[in-house]
């Protein structure tokens, strides 16, 4: 019974952040979605365009928007599958638009990317003072 009380704390954790969201009811489509496969927030099945045997290949998606601290808005497409869109959907209060979801703006990714890789190289500058302090050969007697 614990391991399913832990699943679903887990799952609880990644579908909070989507309470109350609209989606839509799509056919997933690489050119639009800009990648070539999603998976569901909720079970991690793979929802791809059609043609791939062993994903979904409709759910639903959103758009969802995490703000790092010190970083632009990262924006992404978040998907839902079927499955679990009818069994937790009136717990999160989705709700389903006719309307497509908007296009995320490029600008806004590389916004993103850019400010990221800024991040990850002065958060590896920083280690690596931090490694070259701790070497006693670096040491100025
Ligand atoms: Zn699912």
């Amino acid at each position: 019974m614990g391991v399913n009380r832990d699943i679903d704390i887990t799952r609880d954790a990644s579908l909070r952040p989507f309470c109350d969201h609209t989606f839509e009811f799509a056919i997933f489509h690489e050119a639009r979605f800009k990648t070539t496969d999603a998976h569901c927030i909720s079970c991690w099945k793979r929802i791809a365009p059609p043609g791939k045997n062993e994903a979904e290949n409709v759910g639903y998606v959103t758009i969802h928007e995490v703000n790092y601290k010190d970083l632009p808005p990262l924006v992404q497409y978040a998907w839902v599958c079927n499955d679990c869109f009818a069994r937790y959907g009136n717990d999160y209060g989705w709700k389903v638009s006719k309307q497509r979801i908007p296009q995320i703006p490029a600008e806004t990714e590389h916004d993103f990317d850019a400010a990221y890789r800024d991040y990850l190289k002065r958060i590896g500058s920083q280690e690596k003072d931090l490694i070259a302090s701790e070497k006693p050969e670096n040491k100025q007697e």
